[in-house]
C-alpha cells in the first residue's frame, strides 16, 4: 500500500519546502524505497507556462512536455523519480476538470461544492500521480503558506487523505520558521505555535516539524516546541542554514528523520547509505580545488528563481570539475548600455539562457559576439542559441538584418523563424515544442566528445526554430550543425569550428543535470573555462 507524506509550510514563504520535500525523498530512497513527489499549486493558472518568470520563477519542463513548477526540478535533482504532467496539480487544472465534468452532466442533480467535489478531484489527482509512478512513498508538497485562502482546499484534501487511507499510511510534515530576535538575543517559538494552531483549526495535527533556524535549537527550545505544538520532541527536526542545499538530506538523516518516517508507516528499515552523496557531492561543494567565474547574461537576472536549473547545473558542473563556480549575473540591457568588454572582460565563460521577447536581445547578441571573437567558452541555451545564430549571420556572414521573426516579423534574413504548424497557433498555453525529443550528434564535434553517444534525448520549450534555408550559407563560414532532430531535420545544436568551446543548443540541458551527474555540456563549459583561466 502506498504511503503518503504531506508537507505544508507556515509563518513565511520561501522556507525551502521544495528542497525539504526533495530531501525527504532522498533519505527515503536511501532506505531502498521508491519515491515520487507531487506539487500542489494554489494558483488559478492551469500551468505556469504563461506566467512571467518574475511572477513565478523558472518554468520546469518534464520529459512528457508538461510546463511545471520549479520545485519539480528539485525533486528530479535530489531523487531518481521521473516527473510527469501528473506530478504538478494546480487549482486551475482542478477547477477546469470539475467544471468540464459538470457541463458534461457527470454530477447531474447535484450542487458542485468545494467539499466534496473540488477536494475529491484533488485527491483523485494525487492518487493518479501515485499510480503512474508506482512509488512506495509519495511526498505531496502543498504550495503557499498555511492560512492562505487559496490553499485551503488542498489542505482540506490532505486532511481527508488520512481518513481515507488510514492513520499509518499518511504523515503530516510541517515546515516552519524559528526566528532569532537580535535585540532580545533569543529565538522565538511563538510564530510556529500559531502556525501549527492554524493547521489544527483545519483539522491537521502535524506529526513532524521541520524548523528553519539560523541558531541551534537547544533541548529546552525543542521541549517547548514539542509541548506547545503537540509534536514528539524527537520529531522536532532542526534545519539550520547550510552552505549547500545538497547537505539537507544528510542533516535530516543525522537527526533520524528517515527512522521516524519508517516507524510511522510500520515499514521495515532497509539499508541506509548516503556515503556516496557525501563524498561525491558535499565534500566537493565545500572544499573545491579550483575557482572559475562564469557570466550568465539574461534579462531576469534580478530573481534567483528565474534561472534556477541553470544555476544548479553550473554548481553540478563545478562539483564534477572540483571547482567553485562563481556566477556573475549580468542584465543584458546593461551590456547594451556599457558594452560587452566592460562587463565581460573578467569572466572565463559566458552562458546565455532562454527567454522570450525582444527586450535585452541586442545585449545578448553583443555578449555572444564578444565570446566568439575572444575565444571565451560559451554555452547558449534555447534563445541563447537563436541569438548565437543571429549574431553569426549578422557579423560573420554579412547578413546585417538577420533576425528572428519573434523580434522582427519582416526581417529580410529570418534565420530563426516559425515552423508552418506554429503559424496557425492561437492559444498560447501549452502549444510550444515541449518535452523530450531525440537529437543525433555529428561525429567529431565537441558535443560528440562530451556526450560520448550518437543519439541523445533533451527537453524543449520553444516556438521558434533555426531556419533551414540558411544552413548552407552559415556552414560556409564555419558554423557546424552538431545536433539534428532526425525526423524533422531540425537544428538542435550549433558549434563553431575555430573556437575552443562555442556550443549552443535549442533544447534545455539544465533540466537533466544532477548534483552527482553533471550535464555533459555544462561540464564541458566549466572544463573549457578552467583551461582558459
Ligand atoms: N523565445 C524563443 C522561442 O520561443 C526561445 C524560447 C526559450 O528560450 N525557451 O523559440
Amino acid at each position: 500500500m502506498t504511503k503518503y507524506i504531506f508537507t505544508t509550510g507556515g509563518v513565511i514563504s520561501s522556507l525551502g519546502k521544495g528542497i525539504s520535500s526533495a530531501s525527504i525523498g532522498k533519505i527515503m530512497e536511501s532506505r531502498g524505497l521508491k519515491v515520487s513527489l507531487v506539487k500542489l499549486d494554489p494558483y488559478i493558472n492551469v500551468d505556469p507556462g504563461t506566467m512571467n518568470p518574475y511572477q513565478h520563477g523558472e518554468v520546469y519542463v518534464t520529459e512528457d512536455g508538461a510546463e511545471t513548477d520549479l520545485d519539480l526540478g528539485h525533486y528530479e535533482r535530489f531523487t531518481k523519480a521521473t516527473m510527469t504532467k501528473f506530478n504538478n496539480v494546480t487549482t486551475g487544472q482542478v477547477y477546469n476538470s470539475v467544471i468540464s465534468k459538470e457541463r458534461r452532466g457527470d454530477y447531474l442533480g447535484k450542487t458542485i461544492q468545494v467539499i466534496p467535489h473540488i477536494t475529491g478531484e484533488i485527491k483523485d489527482r494525487i492518487k493518479k500521480a501515485s499510480q503512474v509512478s508506482g512509488a512506495d512513498i509519495v511526498i505531496v508538497e502543498i504550495g503557499g503558506t498555511v492560512g492562505d485562502i487559496e490553499s485551503l482546499p488542498f489542505v482540506e484534501a490532505a486532511r481527508q487523505f488520512r481518513l481515507d487511507e488510514g492513520y499509518n499510511n499518511v504523515l503530516y510534515v510541517h515546515l516552519t520558521l524559528i526566528p532569532y530576535v537580535r535585540s532580545a538575543d533569543e529565538i522565538k517559538t511563538k510564530p510556529t505555535q500559531h502556525s501549527v494552531g492554524k493547521l489544527r483549526e483545519i483539522g491537521i495535527q502535524p506529526d513532524i516539524l521541520i524548523c528553519r533556524t539560523e541558531k541551534q535549537l537547544s533541548d529546552d527550545i525543542k521541549e517547548k516546541i514539542s509541548l506547545f505544538c503537540n509534536v514528539k520532541k524527537d520529531a522536532v527536526i532542526e534545519a539550520r542554514d547550510v552552505e549547500s542545499i545538497y547537505e539537507i538530506p544528510l542533516i535530516f538523516k543525522e537527526q533520524g528523520l528517515d527512522r521516524l518516517i519508517l516507524n510511522h508507516f510500520n515499514l521495515k528499515h532497509g539499508t541506509t547509505d548516503l556515503k556516496d552523496w557525501r563524498k561525491k557531492v558535499i565534500e566537493r561543494t565545500i572544499n573545491p580545488r579550483h575557482k572559475v567565474t562564469i557570466a550568465v547574461v539574461g534579462k531576469y537576472i534580478g530573481l534567483q528563481d528565474a534561472y534556477k536549473s541553470i544555476y544548479e547545473s553550473l554548481i553540478h558542473a563545478g562539483i564534477q570539475n572540483d571547482t567553485k563556480v562563481i556566477v556573475k549575473k549580468i542584465d543584458s540591457e546593461e551590456i547594451e548600455k556599457s558594452g560587452a568588454r566592460q562587463l565581460l572582460s573578467d569572466v572565463s565563460g559566458i552562458l546565455v539562457p532562454g527567454g522570450f521577447g525582444y527586450r535585452g536581445i541586442e545585449g545578448k547578441i553583443e555578449a555572444i559576439k564578444y565570446a566568439r571573437e575572444n575565444n571565451i567558452p560559451f554555452l547558449g541555451i534555447c534563445l541563447g542559441m537563436q541569438c548565437a545564430v543571429i549574431e553569426f549571420a549578422r557579423n560573420k556572414c554579412a547578413m546585417k538584418d538577420a533576425n528572428s521573426t519573434e523580434f522582427k516579423k519582416s526581417a529580410k534574413n529570418p534565420v530563426i523563424s516559425l515552423l508552418e504548424e506554429q503559424k496557425g497557433v492561437k492559444n498560447m498555453g501549452g502549444t510550444m515544442r515541449l518535452g523530450a525529443y531525440p537529437c543525433r550528434i555529428k561525429k567529431g564535434t565537441i558535443a560528440a566528445k562530451l556526450y560520448k553517444k550518437s543519439i541523445v534525448s533533451e527537453r524543449h520549450r520553444h516556438r521558434y526554430e533555426f531556419n533551414n534555408i540558411y544552413r548552407k550559407s552559415l556552414a560556409r563560414y564555419g558554423m557546424i550543425f552538431a545536433g539534428i532532430y532526425p525526423k524533422r531535420d531540425l537544428v538542435e545544436m550549433v558549434e563553431l569550428s575555430t573556437h575552443p568551446y562555442f556550443v549552443a543548443v535549442q533544447f534545455h540541458p539544465e533540466f537533466k543535470s544532477k548534483p552527482d551527474k553533471a550535464h555533459p555540456l555544462f561540464g564541458g563549459l566549466i572544463k573549457a573555462a578552467l583551461r582558459r583561466g
